[in-house]
């Protein structure tokens, strides 16, 4: 469902994508593992064009998007096909939970107030937030804000989830909860691109897994393929490293 063709991002001289390709099947959970500045959160912001790239295309629901396009109309066009999650939530603070998830749905896609509800609260439940609904984030754990964010990308039924290291800002005891809803997600046929360390949740959950060093794309395989025949010696190191 998505091809990326040739992106490339750089900040002043230095090149941090550099001719990236990838394309992203359906219902793909794809895990990108990397050395830190090597480019991850690049990758991901420059898809949902928080990043403006020097070059590069998306293919997304059979349309084609310059990466580097001026049309706002193209931009958010890409916006509502792709939804992020990021380390830090970021939940609006003087929503309730339910307003969080309902603002995209009533804002963006422009449903009208009572749908939009019933399909916020429907996601929260997913994401076992149910009795959670009118809380404010400050009155949520991490674990919970997280949940919400999710929920709130969820609701807008993106092409493509893009996450980015979703539960490093969480306290360890917080981090497995979070994870299995983004199993959940994944197992209900989410198309899915996310950067996490959890190499279990990797090893598990993903069905693909992209080694990036240095914005190029260095091992692509299973997750039998990278952990257990890694055939790339950077790949080699960067997971003895880990472990
Ligand atoms: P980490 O694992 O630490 O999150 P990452 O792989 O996500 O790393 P990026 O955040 O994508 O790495 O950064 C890639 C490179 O781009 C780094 O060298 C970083 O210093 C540089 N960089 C990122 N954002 C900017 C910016 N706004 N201005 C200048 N350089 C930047
Ligand atoms: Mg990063």
């Amino acid at each position: 469902v998505v091809e990326i063709r040739g992106l490339c991002k750089k900040y002043g001289s230095n090149v941090v994508l550099d001719h990236v390709d990838l394309d992203i099947e359906e219902g793909d959970v794809v895990a990108i593992i990397g050395p830190s500045g090597t480019g991850k959160s690049t990758l991901l912001r420059s898809i949902n064009l928080l990043e403006k790239p020097e070059e590069g295309t998306i293919r997304i629901n059979n349309k084609e998007i310059n990466l580097t396009t001026r049309s706002a109309k193209e931009k958010l066009e890409l916006r509502r096909y792709t939804e992020m999650v990021f380390q830090q939530f970021n939940l609006f603070k003087n929503r309730t939970a339910l307003e969080n998830v309902m603002e995209g749905l009533t804002v963006v896609k422009k449903i009208k107030k009572s749908e939009a509800k019933r399909i916020a609260e429907k996601q929260l439940e997913k994401v076992g937030m149910g009795d959670r609904l009118t809380h404010y984030p400050r009155h949520l754990s991490g674990g919970q804000q997280q949940r919400v964010a999710i929920a709130r990308a969820l609701a807008m039924e993106p092409k493509l989830l893009l996450m980015d290291e979703p539960t490093s800002a969480l306290d360890p005891e917080l981090v497995s909860e979070v994870l299995v809803t983004i199993k959940k997600a994944a197992t209900e046929g989410n198309t899915i691109l996310l950067v996490t360390h959890e190499m279990n949740f990797v090893k598990n959950v993903a069905n693909r897994i992209i080694f990036l060093e240095n914005g190029k794309i260095v091992a692509d395989g299973t997750p039998k393929q990278i952990f257990d025949n890694p055939d790339n010696e950077r790949l080699k190191e960067f997971l003895v490293k880990i472990h």
